[in-house]
């Protein structure tokens, strides 16, 4: 029986590489089987069709011979769907590139020990990235802060420094892997049999193991500990900039480097201030009479109380500047008008109360001014 792969995929004659390698991967994603909804035989299908449509040369074939396609190439060493089968062997051009599925298989990749392990080793083997949320007060990122928290992450192992060895005890050739630092083992897929190289876990892949396990981390190098961490938060910093902590993260086992930790910021709003990039901006109210004849008033700014001058015919919605009242200026956030360190202003809009309950003797003389 033939096969449309076209219709299979749902391209049409003349699609490109690119449009079948994208129709492909919607098929294989929809009906991957281990989604909820998947269906093995839809995926074993479009797999089939790719294995055509997505190489040029098979592709030519199949248009050429059409629905004798299959029979044309009997003896001709294509095995269709069977090429999956042979994972191990790898051989050019006869199996399915991984690229091409991307994450279809997610860890699939990694399983099968892809890359000659490479890949595979040091993410198993380095630590993770941590990522916490820190939230600041609104000073805190105008000045910047030092400040402590604390944080639940796997540190070297103090005892062994990391290599999982009891101090004192002897190395020895791993057992589990005989030395190699990989292990090795059939695992029957819907894709057929498949050899997964992993990483042996007995000695992380160093292919040696000590006579005696560290007693205190239990051979991993590392253990989980509450630690305190002081954390300099730069002046300027603005809600959701990110603090990088290289080398803070969690630790790597047996070793191997830890991760970086990632601060988020977020930093609490001050009813008083709105922050505008290194500005800030408040609003101020005063009486009709400071508007109108002029004074001195106490404005409320992030280093305290700063004296304003209200000139004389003050109009309502007037902004005054109070240079360098603003938030320090930090380098890299991508605004420009400031040099790191160099703070920015603090613009005060003046808004005018309108007298209100006045009694009649007021209301007399206001008529009287008539302004
Ligand atoms: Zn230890
Ligand atoms: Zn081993």
């Amino acid at each position: 029986m033939s096969k449309d792969y076209y219709n299979i995929l749902g391209v049409s004659k003349g699609a490109s590489q690119d449009e079948i390698k994208k129709a492909f991967r919607k098929k294989a994603h929809q009906f991957h089987p281990d989604k909820k909804n998947g269906d093995e035989a839809k995926f074993k299908e479009a797999n089939e069709a790719y294995q055509v449509l997505g190489n040029e040369k098979k592709r030519a074939q199949y248009d050429q011979f059409g629905s004798s396609f299959e029979q044309a190439q009997a003896g001709g060493g294509f095995s269709g769907f069977d090429g999956f089968r042979d994972f191990s062997g790898f051989s050019e051009g006869q199996n399915i590139n991984m690229e091409d599925l991307g994450d279809i298989f997610g860890g699939i990749g990694d399983m099968f020990g892809f890359g000659g392990g490479g890949r595979g080793r040091t993410r198993t083997r380095k630590g993770a990235d941590i990522q916490v949320a820190l939230v600041i007060d609104f000073n805190d990122a105008v000045f910047g802060a030092e400040k402590e928290i604390k944080l639940n992450k796997t540190v070297v192992c103090d005892k062994c420094k990391g290599n999982g060895a009891e101090p004192g005890s002897k190395i020895e050739i791993c057992k589990t892997c005989n030395g190699k630092g990989q292990t090795v083992r059939v695992q029957r897929t819907i894709l057929g049999n498949m050899q997964v190289r992993a990483e042996c876990s007995d000695c992380a892949g160093e292919g040696k193991t000590y006579s005696q396990k560290c007693t205190k981390c239990h051979g991993m190098g590392a253990h989980k500990e509450l630690v305190n961490l002081k954390i300099k938060i730069p002046a300027g910093i603005d809600n959701g900039g990110v603090i990088r902590l290289t080398g803070q993260g969690e630790a790597g086992l047996k070793g191997a480097p830890a991760g970086d930790l990632y601060l988020q910021i977020q930093v609490k709003k001050d009813p008083r201030f709105i922050r505008e990039g290194d500005n800030i901006l408040s609003d101020i109210f005063i009486s009709f009479t400071q508007a109108a004849l002029g004074d001195k008033i106490d404005v409320d700014t992030v280093d305290g109380l700063v004296k304003l001058k209200i000139p004389e015919g003050t109009q309502s919605g007037t902004s005054f500047m109070l240079r360098g009242k603003g938030v320090t200026h930090i380098q890299g956030r991508g605004h420009f008008g400031g040099a790191q360190g160099k703070r920015g202003d603090h613009l005060v809009k003046v808004k005018i109360k309108t007298p209100k309950g006045l009694s009649r003797k007021q209301k007399e003389i206001l008529k009287e001014l008539n302004v």
